[in-house]
């Protein structure tokens, strides 16, 4: 008789380990607490999905066990994912190495695992709720849900974080996997928005700029990363700060001082930066210093930098002395935003924290202390950065998982 393997959660990772679970022979049952399965593949990459990145390497993520989560991906690893999508039916675009399905449509990502799960016979449960999971005293669960009672071999969770609540990961899965024995590291907002100190943020709401940005935690760089940066009226967004944004929401958590130091002219070297604001000065010395940044800066920015360098914006730009360049040289290369908060998990795309990695085997996803019991996805203390990793991990974990816990069963329950 067939072993049967029951997931908690329909999403990127549940449906993964569902396909690779009966491929492997299983009988699977998904439980899913939403009316629609993989409702948070539907957002991803903007409505595209960014399901996976060429450059894949140990610094694209974050874990508490440095070396767990390409350990994980070395199983199931870039080609294996992009074979399987391909025999799915998934034609990949490579945008620089950004992997996007060829439609650009986030729903045929999830469609193709739907109709696969289909395929291998997976039954999903949807709007079913855990009431209560019970060991079996022989090895296995006993699931008590709100549409009645499934008994599993082996189960698998895959309920995700705390990001993103609407699309159904509301945290639940935590609580379902410290009753069953493990600790969870404590979740945060990660890959999300910097709400910052001062009123002028309203000012610059809407500029989108390239520059580096620099988190700084009690003064010391805890992060780096360059890119668009969006301003927006309460602070900082775009892919630079989502990029170092869950290591502000821990400090923060730890209540240290977090600043953000942005440079809007990162192809410049500070010297090469204050030549040029030398040289615009006696070429532009009839101008106000009001106008002296048109045509080299966004006007919003410009007036907010003006401001914040103490130089009255009504002296002449030919009339400016070396200090005084000095002080708007200094907010052009190192403005600073102080940190007041990361925005809600609502707003998250993912949460950095989860499910402790040193009590799950990365080769098998089988946790360590309860046979039989299996993680995968983003309910694990890993975040990717952005650009696939995350889709990466799910695919990882849950094709790992699915296969490990078939495998096992075939082997004799629980092996
Ligand atoms: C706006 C947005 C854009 C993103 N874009 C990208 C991108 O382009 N590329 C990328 O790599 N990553 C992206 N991510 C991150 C990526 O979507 C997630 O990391 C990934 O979907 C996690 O998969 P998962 O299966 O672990 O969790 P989820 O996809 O969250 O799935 C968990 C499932 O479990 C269900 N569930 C939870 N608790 C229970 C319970 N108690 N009982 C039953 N069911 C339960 C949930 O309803 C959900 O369906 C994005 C995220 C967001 C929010």
């Amino acid at each position: 008789m067939k072993g049967r393997i029951g997931i908690v959660g329909a999403g990127a990772s549940g449906l993964a380990a569902a396909i690779a679970a009966a491929r492997a022979g299983a009988q699977v049952t998904v439980i899913e607490h939403m009316d629609k399965a993989g409702k948070k593949i539907l957002s991803t990459g903007n409505g595209r999905c960014n399901l996976t990145n060429r450059r894949m390497e140990a610094e694209c993520f974050r874990c508490g066990q440095k070396d767990f989560p390409m350990k994980v991906i070395e199983r199931f690893g870039l080609e294996e994912t992009l074979g399987f999508f391909e025999g799915l039916g998934i034609l990949i675009k490579d945008r620089n190495g950004y992997l996007y399905p060829y439609s650009d449509q986030a729903s045929s990502v999830r469609d193709v695992l739907l109709q696969e799960a289909e395929r291998r016979r997976v039954q999903i449960h949807l709007s079913c709720h855990i009431e209560r999971i019970e060991e079996r005293p022989c090895g296995g669960f006993v699931l008590h849900t709100d549409q009645g009672r499934l008994s599993e071999d082996a189960l698998i969770l895959a309920a995700g974080s705390k990001a993103a609540p609407s699309t159904g990961s509301d945290g639940s899965g935590y609580e379902l996997a410290r009753q069953l024995g493990h600790s969870i590291i404590k979740p945060l907002p990660a890959l999300v928005q910097l709400r910052c100190q001062g009123n002028m943020y309203r000012q610059m709401a809407g500029v989108r700029t390239e520059a580096g940005v620099r988190l700084l935690v009690d003064g010391e760089l805890a992060a780096e990363d360059r890119g668009e940066l969006q301003l927006v009226d309460y602070g900082l967004s775009g892919i630079p700060i989502f990029q170092v944004s869950r290591f502000a929401a821990k400090a923060l958590d730890q209540r240290r001082r977090v600043t953000v130091r942005v440079d809007f002219m990162p192809a410049w070297e500070e010297r090469e930066a204050f030549g040029l604001l030398k040289k615009r000065a006696s070429l532009l010395g009839y101008k106000p210093v009001s106008d002296f940044f048109t045509g080299m800066l966004n006007p919003k920015l410009a007036q907010v930098l003006i401001k914040c360098s103490g130089v009255n914006p009504s002296l002449k730009a030919g009339e400016l002395t070396g200090k005084q360049l000095g002080r708007i040289l200094g907010q052009l290369k190192s403005y600073e935003a102080i940190v007041m908060s990361v925005n809600p998990f609502a707003n998250a795309q993912v949460c950095c924290g989860g499910v402790d990695t040193r009590q799950v085997d990365p080769r098998t996803m089988q946790s360590r202390i309860k046979r039989g019991l299996y993680f995968a996805g983003e309910i694990l203390d890993v975040d990717g950065i952005c650009g696939g990793y995350n889709l990466q991990f799910a695919w990882s974990s849950g094709v790992t998982a699915g296969r490990s816990a078939a495998r096992a069963l075939e082997g004799g329950a629980g092996k």
